[in-house]
């Protein structure tokens, strides 16, 4: 039998059949390329193309594609074949250095929220070479961004690789600074933990919201949930263990290094974590997952649920995005050093991330927010919506030390002088694994946890990569024109936790009584909702920030907030349609149809005993008659709502009167239908329940 090590990475046109296929003069080109972000020769590239084409076809497959992120959130692909005429009525397979470098699928479908005029439809897709190209199918998937013929970015990709490539200019400043001269370049990099649902596919096809919204918007809470803890790390079902079986085999065969697997805390709930990578390729990567996630399932006769809550009341789903900087050299620039000086480095980046994460709490909290995300950021089991940041003990306690000029215990009494003295050796393992933090320090990257588990990792990343390396631009600016290196060092650390303390927090993230204090005292952002936080895309700072980095131009920024705006109304707007559509055509009938047996059976126990006391049916009759009243007036409100927020105007009033009529009146007609679910005798019920769901994979 085939092992592990021989067929990792067997679909990926990846270093190792780079060296093999190429010759060493175009080899050493396109690793320019990759490294260092030279430009590419058209004659490497027909080489490149030629080799990638032999083994493509090699490996069984006819076609290729631009393989590209648009703003949906998921990937897209238009397939071409290799075939082209030859002479003698047959074909040869053929591809050019030309089309793997450019295409120009058809992006009038795509959003671009204006940036495209309808009739200059095309868009074109730009070969990414830092990120492999693989086989998936039939089909040779070349990485690429798409943008639109006037250069604007259309997809997540492009203003990625911009934030990469900002980061790595302002740190490398800072290292040249600190006398590191052989660096070459900096890079991000990310290791996302991805969660998901497992259901049975019967289950999946009885539940229309399941089927339209990807979460289900009725359902009562079922006997047994998550409080035993007992799924949690528990063990793996068989179906289950079938199911991830296959899913490693086709992760590693794409190259995606799928590291741990468990049970989460729900109920059906699963997990999977990649070891880190690059973070473009972690986003391709992770966007490959997804996908497959779903198609292997669906071989198991299950499926895989990516939304961020499924099922209300039971532990939604989420993304982690462990996060960190590294040299090329492969120094970790957020890891305590052995040196002085390395520290005293290290430092400099941690208050970097310390004073980004606070001057963009909004950028952090927009990089997040979708209609599914917003049920989950809250709610207690994710983290708030308030971003806040833990560090832990120890590394807070240096940090207070040096902001007060105060001995810190590990420093011989002494003030605590950088690039003098070596930092205490603080442990790892003892940072205490705060899982209530949004953005948590884990002893060498750090932690963002309000991803949601079906979004696309690309935002987070260059949010988070764009303002750290603004704060780095500061700092270096500074101490590029400083007379004295180490004391403006000092300085500007001491001033970064002076004015940056509010936003580390090493409590409890869910307690009431931190969000007042995040909020009232610290002055911290609370934008519970993607209505609330996503018109701030445009307030001048991030504006300014963002465009000033060169990771997103004003009209790019205009148009992604529309489309994200969009898509939180549409989508609100779909389950608010299916819901309508469940109570009237299904649950209502449901509870009609048992109160007019329940009241057969009352009036036949009254001609049998003539009591006139009331009896359970008819006590139940009448429960269940206000019910359904109150079901039909709710659905009628919830339709009137929805007909109208169609006169909002634009789409930022739209995603208001969303928020403020369309969700209420949803939860109030949900709230009827949950009520008459546990009343009414199974056997009526139009849908499986909680328990027969939650329960289905056995
Ligand atoms: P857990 O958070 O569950 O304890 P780990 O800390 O081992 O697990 O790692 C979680 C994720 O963080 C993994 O995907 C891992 O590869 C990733 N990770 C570890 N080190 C780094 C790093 N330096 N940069 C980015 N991600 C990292
Ligand atoms: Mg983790």
């Amino acid at each position: 039998m085939a092992t592990v090590t021989d067929y990792f990475g067997s679909m990926v046109f990846d270093d190792r059949v780079m060296r093999a296929t190429l010759t060493a003069e175009v080899y050493g080109s396109l690793k320019k390329t990759i490294d260092e972000g030279a430009a590419l020769d058209i004659k490497v590239a027909n080489a490149v193309a030629s080799a990638m084409k032999d083994w493509a076809v090699s490996k069984g497959a006819t076609h290729f594609t631009h393989w590209f992120q648009p703003l949906t959130g998921i990937t897209a692909e238009k397939h071409d074949s290799f075939i082209s005429p030859s002479p003698d009525g047959g074909v040869i397979m053929e591809f050019s250095g030309k089309e793997l470098i450019k295409g120009e699928p058809d992006a009038s479908s795509f959003p671009s929220g204006g940036l495209r005029a309808t009739f200059e439809a095309r868009g074109y897709t730009a070969w990414d070479p830092t990120s492999y190209a693989f086989i998936k199918g039939k089909t040779l998937c070349i990485p690429t961004a798409f943008c639109s013929y006037g250069g604007h970015a259309l997809d997540k990709k492009t203003p990625l690789l911009r934030s990469m490539e900002a980061l790595n200019k302002q740190a490398l400043r800072i290292l040249r600074l600190f006398g590191n001269d052989e660096v070459k370049y900096v890079r991000s990099s990310v290791g996302p933990e991805q969660e998901y649902f497992l259901i049975t596919k019967e289950m999946y096809d009885a539940r229309p919201d399941l089927k339209y919204c990807g979460r289900t918007l009725i359902g009562a809470k079922p006997p047994k949930g998550q409080e035993m803890d007992d799924h949690y790390f528990g063990v793996i079902k068989p179906r289950v263990a079938a199911f991830m079986e296959e899913l490693n085999d086709e992760l590693w065969k794409l190259g995606v290094l799928v590291k741990t697997e468990h049970n989460e805390v729900a109920p059906a709930q699963h997990e999977l974590a990649p070891i880190y990578s690059t973070t473009n390729v972690a986003t391709d990567h992770n966007q490959l997952t997804m996908e497959i996630m779903q198609k292997v399932a669906a071989r198991h006769g299950l499926v895989c649920l990516l939304h961020e809550k499924p099922f209300a009341g039971v532990n939604g789903s989420g993304k982690h995005n462990n996060w960190s900087i590294a040299t090329d050299r492969g120094q970790n620039l957020l890891s305590p050093g052995e040196t002085p000086y390395e520290n005293a480095q290290f430092l400099l980046f941690l208050c970097a991330v310390i004073k980004a994460v606070d001057d963009y709490q909004d950028l952090l909290r927009i990089s997040v927010a979708t209609a599914g995300n917003d049920h989950r950021l809250g709610a207690n089991e994710a983290p708030p919506a308030v971003v806040s940041m833990f560090l832990g003990d120890e590394l807070d306690g240096i940090l207070s030390a040096i902001e007060n000029d105060a001995p810190y215990q590990g420093v011989k009494k002494e003030q605590m002088k950088l690039g003098v003295h070596v930092l205490p050796r603080f442990n790892r393992d003892t940072t205490d694994r705060n899982r209530t933090s949004p953005f948590a320090f884990t002893g060498n990257k750090f932690e963002f946890r309000m991803l949601g588990s079906s979004n696309s990792i690309a935002c987070a990343n260059i949010m988070l990569n764009s303002a750290v390396a603004e704060s780095l631009k500061i700092y270096a600016d500074r101490l590029e024109g400083a007379e004295d290196f180490e004391s403006a060092l000092h300085e500007m650390i001491k001033k970064t936790i002076k004015d940056h303390r509010r936003i580390i927090f090493n409590g409890n993230g869910y307690d009431d009584a931190w969000i007042r204090e995040a909020t009232e005292v610290r002055g911290l952002l609370n934008y519970r909702t993607t209505a609330d936080c996503m018109p701030h895309l445009l307030d001048k700072k991030n504006v300014d920030m963002l465009t000033s980095h060169g990771v997103f131009t004003v009209e790019e920024l205009r148009s992604r907030r529309d489309i994200m705006l969009e898509n939180y109304c549409k989508t609100v707007k779909i389950e608010a349609n299916t819901l309508v559509d469940m109570a009237r055509s299904s649950v209502a009938p449901a509870v009609e149809k048992y109160s007019a047996d329940l009241a057969r059976n009352a009036e036949a126990k009254r001609a049998l005993d003539g009591s006139l006391a009331l009896s359970y049916e008819t006590r139940l009759v009448r429960k269940l008659s206000s019910l359904t009243d109150s079901i039909a007036d709710r659905t009628a409100a919830l339709e009137d709502a929805l007909i109208a927020v169609h006169d909002a105007g634009n789409v930022v009033e739209e995603s208001k009167a969303i928020r403020d009529s369309i969700l209420p009146k949803m939860c109030e007609l949900r709230v009827a239908c949950d009520e008459a679910e546990t009343l009414t005798d199974r056997s009526y019920w139009p849908y499986p329940t909680y328990a027969d769901i939650l329960f289905s994979v056995r």
